[in-house]
């Protein structure tokens, strides 16, 4: 097995989890099976109790593990499906070395961070290692270099290096080489400085992937390969891309990093096959059409909150020659200035998932302007939620409708907890999580985009539909036509007599790829095209 170990420095948001994602692609595209991992410094056990403000999305894998944001990179860059096992924080670490202590599997010994914490560390690269049907798993390490937290992690890596042989192990630094203005030039000193904050720590970098605005000549390249000590051909530019991030491995690629990296783990492999990859990005960047789709949510002003179904509708959009115009719409605005002024002129509308009551009535105020005016609506997750109050209030009569999440003595609960959920106290990890499979009535615009009738998708909520309410729905025109396969958990609710209304339980966004793109997003941009004004 070889390690590539992926560190940051300098700054963060620097694109150091795109640069590993596409360092994946060129490895896979080369022939090599790879696995990718994420290593998290914080003390939270996982991001699912974060605020969108401050981790962006949580991504969620198969298994129902809340993970970063950066494993939907890892699983839309390479073929990989992702497990808990490769989102490993210290909160996780630390919650282990603490229960083992406890048991008294420590025999007395003064439990310290060097090196039962860095052992614990170690001890998941060992076991996704024997469990990984791979080549080479790369793992990005979180935070920045010189960050108090992100110490043990470095510090098991320099050991980890040791055991298992210099030769197998490639250690890659992302950091930024800030360009200043007045005096026209790129700076390398925080690079300089980065660097050898790592070397105090015993890690000698293989290569510096450089984040810039402007392009990187020679003379920055042999500046930083002597005073950081690597080759010059190892200083790799990472300049700013333009067009789609689905660019940065073909860019990546264009400097060699794929070959630099062979080349120092032994690797032989040809070069690798790049074609569909190209063809994608030539989609994504010039398309025949444009479109406009509003998406209406609460964490519209960050960039991260809703990145997997921003990816979707990129792909959905190659999918269909068309470029999607993302309007951010922030629900808040709709809920004080009505739905007609931030709609008019917007060819589909998305309701993303969500928690919590601000700006719900915005949304469901959204929802209705979608339903009355025949604009194709796609609502996911609190998304049919909010359709679904919205038809009960509006088509059904039941004006005090509502989901117990928002106003728990509602008399209309038409959206509500199960009796079992309603004993669970914890926060963390108490969700409906993970893939579960939905059976599809067979006459639906679902089961007709998917071209099947069994799906299996990933969930992340907490209240489902109350189905006592059914029989009122669809005499009103919405039907629900996926459940679970036992029939107890609503899934998917359609209106038919709708150009395009459907709204899932799930989370389709999670499993779109470039390469790939989803059924229902693909469907949902086809018909935002038709309607378009
Ligand atoms: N808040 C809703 C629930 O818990 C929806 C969750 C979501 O959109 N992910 O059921």
């Amino acid at each position: 097995m070889k390690y590539i170990f992926v560190t940051g420095g300098v700054v963060s948001s620097l694109g150091k989890g795109l640069a590993a994602a596409a360092l994946g692609t060129l490895l896979e595209r080369r022939g090599l099976k790879v696995l990718m991992q994420k290593f998290d410094p914080y003390l939270n056990v996982d991001p699912g109790t974060m605020s969108p403000f401050q981790h962006g999305e949580v991504y969620v894998l198969d298994d129902g593990a809340e993970t970063d944001l950066d494993l939907g990179h890892y699983e839309r860059f390479t073929s990989g499906r992702l497990s808990q096992l490769n989102n490993l924080t210290s909160g996780q670490v630390y919650e282990n070395v603490i229960k083992k202590e406890r048991k008294g599997d420590y025999l007395g010994a003064t439990v310290q961070v060097i090196p039962h914490v860095t052992d614990e560390i170690k001890r998941r690269i060992y076991d996704v290692t024997a469990q990984a049907d791979a080549d080479i798993i790369i793992t990005e390490i979180g935070g920045t270099t010189g960050d108090i937290e992100g110490l043990p992690f470095l510090e098991a890596l320099r050991q980890f290096k040791d055991e298992v042989g210099h030769e197998n192990v490639a250690f890659m630094h992302a950091t930024l080489i800030p360009y200043i203005k007045a005096a026209e030039e790129l700076k390398t000193k925080p690079t300089q400085q980065s660097v050898a904050k790592l070397r105090e720590i015993g890690i000698a970098p293989d290569v510096i992937i450089c984040r810039a605005e402007h392009p990187i000549d020679n003379e920055i390249k042999r500046k930083l390969s002597m005073f950081c000590n690597i080759k010059p051909e190892a200083v790799v530019p990472f300049v700013d891309i333009k067009g789609t991030i689905y660019e940065a491995p073909l860019k990546l690629h264009e400097e060699k990093l794929d070959t630099i990296i062979c080349e120092r783990l032994g690797l032989a492999t040809s070069e690798p096959d790049l074609l569909e990859w190209r063809n994608i990005v030539d989609r994504i960047v010039n398309p025949t059409h444009t479109v406009k789709i509003g998406v209406v949510g609460k964490y519209i002003d960050l960039q991260d909150a809703y990145k997997s179904i921003y990816e979707s509708l990129t792909h959905a959009g190659a999918a269909n020659d068309t470029k999607v115009d993302v309007v951010r719409i922030d629900s808040g605005d709709i809920e004080a200035e009505g739905a007609g002024k931030y709609l008019e002129g917007i060819s589909a509308i998305l309701i993303p998932g969500g928690f919590g009551d601000r700006g719900i009535e915005g949304k469901i105020d959204a929802a209705r302007y979608a339903r009355e005016n025949n604009v194709p609506y796609f609502g996911i997750c609190l998304g049919m939620q909010i359709a679904t109050i919205e038809f009960a209030r509006h088509a059904c009569d039941l004006e005090l409708a509502h989901s117990t999440e928002f106003n728990p003595s509602t008399p209309h609960p038409v959206i509500c907890l199960l009796e079992e959920q309603k004993e669970v106290t914890n926060m963390g990890a108490s969700m409906r999580l993970g893939t579960w499979e939905t059976s599809l009535n067979k006459k639906s615009h679902s089961a007709e985009l998917y071209g099947t009738t069994t799906i299996n998708e990933r969930h992340r909520h907490r209240y489902e539909f109350n189905q006592n309410y059914l029989s009122q729905f669809e005499e009103a025109g919405l039907h629900l036509v996926g459940t679970s396969p036992d029939g107890t958990l609503g899934e998917i609710v359609e209106i038919p007599n709708h150009p395009f209304f459907i709204a899932v339980q799930f989370h389709p966004e999670f499993q779109s790829k470039p390469t790939a793109a989803h059924p229902l997003f693909k469907g949902f941009v086809a018909a935002a095209l038709e309607n378009r004004s």
